[in-house]
């Protein structure tokens, strides 16, 4: 069995544990465990809030108008869905009801605190070079506590997860802008993409300098 297979099949294991989870009250509202996908195997992780109303209907992360303006982001920086892994602290949806529809919340400390196994388990097996947290949330479970997304995104931050974490806005709050403040929030999410993607390459390049006899990974040199 390669390594590849094992990365795969202890991440599907712990998806189907996950899929019947209910640890938290969330598990009463959901329609679908939003686990994560993408490349098991990619050195660089991207970890957003928690999943909202398309990512609940259809169980997959990113897929509503949020996920195509990543999607977006990910082009300009040269990298596609295939090339990352992605999942959230939350796997499922948090929602109030107001005038009679749901609406996306942030989630609880108590639904992180629940859910965070989950995402130990996930981020223990794929063991990133580089996590990517989208917006404050993540940062606040990925890199520290007190995390302040408008002062400290684009900063480098070491997590236990990854030698290497970076914050950058979510792409629902930049849709949530409009005009030029779109256009800045838009560029500086290309821009800390951009960042992680050339940290990869730093890490990848140090690593094989210390193991000069690994024979380097064919698919993961073309992209990182
Ligand atoms: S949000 Fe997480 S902890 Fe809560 S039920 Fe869903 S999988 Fe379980």
């Amino acid at each position: 069995m390669t390594d590849e297979r094992a990365v795969e099949e202890l991440l599907k294991e712990v998806e189907q544990r996950a899929k019947v989870c209910i640890a938290c009250h969330l598990a009463q509202t959901r329609t679908h465990v939003v686990f994560g996908e993408g490349n098991p195997r990619s050195p660089l992780v991207l970890v957003g809030e928690g999943p909202g109303e398309q990512e609940d209907l259809t169980g997959r992360p990113f897929v509503g108008r949020a996920g195509a303006l990543l999607d977006r982001a990910l082009r300009e920086a040269g990298m596609g869905r295939q090339h990352v892994y992605i999942c959230n602290i939350i796997k499922c949806r948090a929602f109030t009801i107001e005038n009679g529809r749901a609406r996306n919340r942030p989630p609880t400390a108590d639904e992180i605190q629940a859910c965070t196994p989950w995402l130990d388990a996930q981020l223990t097996i794929i063991r990133p070079l580089v996590i990517v947290c989208l917006g404050g949330p993540a940062a606040s479970v990925i890199i520290h506590k007190n995390f302040r997304i408008m002062q400290e995104r684009g900063q480098w931050f070491t997590s236990r997860w990854a030698p290497a974490a970076i914050a950058a806005l979510h792409p629902a709050y930049i849709l949530r802008q409009a005009g030029p403040a779109f256009d800045r929030a838009y560029a500086l999410l290309v821009e800390d993409l951009k960042a992680a993607r050339a940290k990869v390459i730093e890490l990848k390049q140090r690593q094989q300098a210390q193991q000069p006899l690994v024979p380097p990974d064919e698919e993961q040199l073309s992209l990182f």
